[in-house]
């Protein structure tokens, strides 16, 4: 998408950086802003299509590792519990497409704030007689990345939370009601809250009161939250 996006851009551009004409076209602003259009128009259609694959083939393949290995906390559980993700519980199933439906809604957002950062970019860059070629296509570099990354992002982050449900939902299938909090640094804003919870017990069915609105949230929940979370196993 940015590699493409970037090419129809600067081809508004000669070799030497000056502004083409386009004056059977009405002028440069114009002709650019038909390429924006095009191509934004191209790739939220792009983005629909494969958006939903993706994500599916994503969750799915984390189903299958977390079927082969569980987290390390949770995997000497396992060995005494059969999971069976080939027959899913209507739980399950919600989960996994609760995950699939957010992280589908989430990359298709990608074009649109795409396209947002470079059209503002172009058009100064046509209007401001100072403004250089070189910067702009610098500049639509950087967007492109922030878009690769944040497609990243949000497929890691769709997989977090979908994996935290689900070993939620089979330690509430083994009979494990409570959970220790584990707050996991790194990332640029951890959240206070959930640092100040590390290690306190909470409620596997509820969650924890450290929601960023105040109410009850699971680790990971939260968007780019990396927490995860112990079960406790009582002996009776
Ligand atoms: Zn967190």
């Amino acid at each position: 998408m940015t590699k493409d996006s970037r090419d129809a851009v600067l081809s508004l551009f000669d070799d030497t950086g000056r502004r083409k004409d386009f004056l059977e076209t009405g002028g440069i602003a114009q002709a650019a802003q038909s390429i924006l259009d095009i191509k934004k128009g191209q790739w939220n259609a792009f983005f629909d299509m494969v958006a939903r694959e993706k994500v599916q083939s994503l969750i799915n393949r984390l189903l299958r590792e977390s079927k082969a290995s569980c987290t390390s906390a949770v995997k000497p559980l396992f060995d005494e519990v059969t999971i069976k993700m080939d027959a899913m519980t209507p739980q399950m199933k919600e989960i996994f497409q609760a995950s699939v439906n957010q992280g589908v809604d989430l990359i298709k957002s990608i074009p649109s704030q795409y396209f947002e950062r470079i059209s503002g970019d172009v058009m100064r860059t046509i209007t401001t007689p100072t403004s250089s070629l070189k910067e702009l296509s610098r500049n639509l570099a950087k967007y492109g990345e922030m878009s690769y990354r944040r497609a990243n992002n949000i497929a890691l982050d769709q997989t977090r939370k979908a994996y935290q449900s689900f070993n939620r939902q089979m330690l509430d299938n083994a009979g494990i009601q409570k959970g220790i909090w584990v707050h996991t640094g790194g990332t640029v804003h951890p959240r206070h809250k959930h640092k100040a919870f590390n290690g306190k017990e909470f409620d596997l069915a509820k969650g924890a009161p450290v929601g960023d609105d105040g109410g009850y949230v699971f680790p990971s929940q939260e968007p780019f939250c990396r927490c995860t979370f112990i079960p406790i196993v009582k002996f009776s």
